[in-house]
C-alpha cells in the first residue's frame, strides 16, 4: 500500500502540494486528474523520491520513504537512508513518463535488461529470458532488435513499460503516459496499462483519459492547486461534487 499523510512540497517559495493526504491499497488503481500545475507529477515523483518531502510523510508497504529504523543503544530511532538504501527502496516502483525515456542506442531487448543486469545483477540469459517474457506481455515480442527510433511512440511506451516491470516492482506509476501519442496510439497503451490492473499490479495512473479512468479506476483523486480537491469511486466522475472538479471534467471530456 501506499499511504501519503499530509504531504507538502515547496520549491523555493512556490508552495505546489499543501498538504495532500491519500492512500492506495494493495492491488488498486488511483486515478489522479487535475489541471496543469496542480502539483500531480510532483506528487508521483515524491512517492518514487526523485523528489524530497518538504513536509509530511509517505510511506510504501508500511515503510517510511527515505527512512530507517535503526537500533541505537537499545533505542529505535529513524534516520535518513543513504543514497545507495534509496536507490533499493526506489527499484520496488516502476515509473513510466509521458515521454519516451528509452535509451535511444540500445535495442529493444537491451532497454528491458539494462536494469536487471546492472542494477539487479541478474545474469543476461536470465535478464534476456525475463525481457522477452515482459516483451510479449506488452505485444512486443517481434521486435527485439529494433531501436526506439524505428517504433511507433505507442510502441516505444509498451517497450518502456516493459522495461519497467522487468524489475518486478510492487507499485507502478503513471505519468500521463499517453498525451504524448497520436490519438491512435492511445488504445494499446491504455490496453497494457489495463491488463496490469486485471494481473492486480498496484498502479497510480495521472491521465486526462477520463473514460479509462472510469472503466479501470478503483479511486479517482482530483487535484487542483496543491491540495486533493475531491476523492472517490469512479462513480464521482459522473457526479462531480465541487464545482471545480466538474468544470475540470467539462474541460476534458
Ligand atoms: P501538468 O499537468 O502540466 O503535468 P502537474 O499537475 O503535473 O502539471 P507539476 O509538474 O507537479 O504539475 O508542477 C506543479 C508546480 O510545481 C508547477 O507550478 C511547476 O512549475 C512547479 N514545479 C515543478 N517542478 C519544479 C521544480 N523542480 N522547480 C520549481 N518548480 C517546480
Ligand atoms: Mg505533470
Amino acid at each position: 500500500a501506499i499511504d501519503i499523510r499530509e504531504v507538502h512540497k515547496a520549491f523555493g517559495s512556490l508552495h505546489v502540494l499543501k498538504g495532500v493526504s491519500l492512500t492506495v491499497m494493495p492491488g488498486t488503481v488511483t486515478v489522479i486528474l487535475g489541471p496543469s500545475g496542480s502539483g500531480k507529477s510532483t506528487l508521483l515523483r515524491m512517492i518514487n523520491q526523485l523528489e524530497t518531502v518538504s513536509g509530511g510523510e509517505i510511506y510504501v508497504d508500511g515503510q517510511l520513504q527515505g527512512y530507517k529504523h535503526e537500533m541505537h543503544r537499545g533505542q529505535d530511532r529513524l534516520r535518513r537512508m543513504s543514497d545507495h538504501e534509496i536507490a533499493e527502496q526506489r527499484s520496488r516502483i516502476g515509473m513510466v513518463f509521458q515521454r519516451f525515456n528509452l535509451f535511444p542506442h540500445k535495442t529493444v531487448l537491451e532497454n528491458v535488461m539494462e536494469a536487471p543486469v546492472h542494477v539487479k545483477g541478474m545474469s543476461k540469459a536470465d535478464a534476456k529470458a525475463e525481457a522477452v517474457k515482459d516483451l510479449t506481455r506488452v505485444g512486443m515480442q517481434n521486435r527485439l532488435g529494433h531501436y526506439p527510433s524505428e517504433l511507433s511512440g505507442g510502441q516505444q511506451q509498451r517497450v518502456a513499460i516493459a522495461r519497467a516491470i522487468a524489475m518486478h516492482p510492487d507499485i507502478m506509476l503513471f505519468d500521463e503516459p499517453t498525451s504524448a501519442l497520436d490519438p491512435e496510439l492511445v488504445g494499446e497503451v491504455l490496453n497494457v496499462i489495463r491488463g496490469l490492473a486485471d494481473d492486480g499490479m498496484t498502479m497510480v495512473v495521472v491521465t486526462h483519459e477520463i473514460a479509462f479512468a472510469r472503466e479501470v479506476a478503483d479511486q479517482v483523486v482530483f487535484m487542483d492547486g496543491g491540495v486533493v480537491v475531491e476523492k472517490g469511486g469512479p462513480e464521482i466522475i459522473d457526479n462531480p461534487e465541487s464545482p471545480r472538479f466538474r468544470s475540470f471534467l467539462a474541460s476534458v471530456l
